[in-house]
């Protein structure tokens, strides 16, 4: 490369690069007719390297100015490079993750070569060390990646067997760790080497992307560094010891990377193709069988959260404070999980206390209980919380339940309070149905003649009483809906 001489020429330059910076640019593109691709203005070529299955995997593209503000065009030592340049066909060059290529070092003086002989002596030795780290076990890298800086211990491969599937991982780490997930180093290692695919969702903080990891989808929430605080809670949260279960969104990794002019925050849990159950109900009616599946799914992942588990593997009671249809999502097995624990509290039982200080009404206003609408809350017990939680899970069986289809019957995908509130419900709006006039979503006649679907709108109503220490708890919700005789239903 030739280097800038005097400041005339640096300004030129820098003159020029800006002048391509607003223009479109071609680009090598790997999986382009001519193996050549154009970018829109102000967009950018992309260069990328990572390591899938122990191989190196080279990608070249086309970048557009939206995709090049975002995570694309940064690195992360030795798993993943990632580079954007702003030149017609600047991404020729082939990236490597572990060496330089030498002859891209010109003239190599006295000082290089013995670098060269030294660097290779010393990460033999280094190899040499952590191979005896390795025969020690795990604990032995964790405890190192706790001493490095971060940075340098992304290209730890001890704990990261190329074999191994993330499901085996966090089975691995989680039941010989201290059961609340990966240690941080690996979670930042997978982090960082996954390729982001495609925007699958939005809600209050940022994008829900999702993306590629050896081959396997992850859902990745990407939050912009003015909400570091609702990152680190909603990481908090789904690392709590023992949380762990088949009706919770599986935490994968959190990662926090500073480019020098930001920060990028990444939570990453697994993908659910069939996305959101609101989606899935505005998409498809259901059978009696798959309803019932759905909501016993989320009544136990309710269950589990509300529960505190008592011992030294035990679990604190934890609040949603946001359960709707948008944050509850399907599986292709037909179950469901609950996620975004974004505005969870959890429960010190030997204190009594809350973990946070509670701001007092959070959460969507459509399914806000009775009790939070009027103020009426009593923020210092933590039972409210949860029987909040509870009014809120009657709203999604109603959602659910006008989905069933019986002998063709279905109603069509409502919102609760559709019929009574304005799209975007102030809290005024809320308040003035929910405790003035004491309405409830109604519950069709025909439900009377399923009897799946008339133990869904018994459910309800006793989900909904304004009374919230009158109301079903989600271990009574649990165990109601998994009696019902869904046999009796098909056979009539
Ligand atoms: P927010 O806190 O911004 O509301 P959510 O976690 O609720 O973010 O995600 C927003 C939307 O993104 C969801 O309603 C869903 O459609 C989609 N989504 C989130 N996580 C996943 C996932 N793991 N798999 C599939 N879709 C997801
Ligand atoms: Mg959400």
């Amino acid at each position: 490369m030739t280097r800038p001489r005097n400041h005339t020429f640096q300004a030129a330059l820098i003159f020029l690069s800006f002048a391509q910076l607003t223009t479109a640019l071609k680009c090598v593109c790997r999986l382009c007719e001519n193996d050549t691709c154009e970018t829109s203005a102000d967009g950018a070529c992309w260069n990328s390297v990572m390591l899938i299955d122990g191989k190196e995997e080279t990608d070249k593209s086309c970048l557009s100015a939206e995709k090049k503000n975002q995570v694309y065009c940064y690195s992360s030592r030795n798993v993943s490079k990632r580079n954007c340049c702003f030149t017609d066909f600047c991404n020729n060059e082939n990236l490597h993750l572990y060496q330089e290529r030498p002859s891209e070092v010109p003239g190599w003086g006295r000082l290089e070569l013995a670098a060269a002989i030294l660097v290779p002596s010393c990460l033999l030795c280094v190899g040499a060390m952590l191979g005896v780290c390795v025969l020690q076990g795990p604990r032995c890298a964790y405890r190192r990646a706790h001493k490095q800086d971060a940075e340098e211990a992304l290209d730890d491969h001890t704990l990261m067997t190329p074999d191994k599937c993330l499901k085996e991982l966090i089975y691995d780490m989680s039941s010989s760790g201290s059961g609340s997930g990966l240690p941080l180093l690996v979670q930042r290692t997978i982090a960082r080497t996954i390729v982001l695919q495609e925007t699958i969702g939005k809600g209050r903080f940022g994008e829900v992307w999702r993306g590629k990891w050896r081959g396997e989808d992850v859902a990745v929430k990407i939050f912009s560094s003015r909400d570091e605080r609702s990152w680190f809670r909603e990481a908090e949260i789904y690392q709590t010891i023992m949380l762990r279960h088949e009706n919770i969104l599986g935490f994968i990794a959190a990662d926090n990377k500073d480019n020098g002019s930001w920060t990028q925050l990444w939570l990453v849990s697994e993908y659910h193709e069939p996305g959101s159950l609101f989606d899935y109900l505005n998409r498809y009616t259901v059978s009696v069988q798959d309803m019932m599946l759905l909501a016993l799914s989320v009544a136990s992942g309710l269950a589990h959260l509300h529960m505190e588990i008592i011992g030294t593997q035990g679990k604190p009671a934890i609040a949603h404070r946001d359960i709707k249809s948008k944050n509850i999502l399907v599986k292709k097995n037909g179950t469901a999980v609950i996620a975004d624990l974004g505005l969870a509290v959890k429960h010190d039982s030997t204190t009594n206390t809350i973990d946070i200080p509670s701001n007092h009404r959070v959460g969507t206003k459509r399914y806000m209980a009775p009790e939070i609408l009027d103020d009426a809350i009593n923020m210092n017990s933590f039972e409210s919380f949860k029987r909040a939680d509870i009014y809120a899970l009657g709203l999604v069986f109603w959602e659910l339940s006008r989905r069933c289809s019986v002998r063709g019957i279905h109603e069509d995908f409502q919102l609760p309070y559709y019929d009574l509130v304005p799209s975007d419900p102030s809290v005024d709006d809320m308040r003035r149905v929910v405790c003035d006039q004491k309405q409830r979503p109604s519950i069709p006649n025909q439900w009377q003649s399923c009897e799946a679907l008339r133990v869904m709108g018994k459910v309800m109503r006793e989900c909904w009483y304004p009374s919230a220490a009158a109301r079903l708890t989600a271990l009574r919700v649990k165990k109601t809906v998994a009696q019902v005789n869904v046999m009796k239903d098909i056979k009539e």
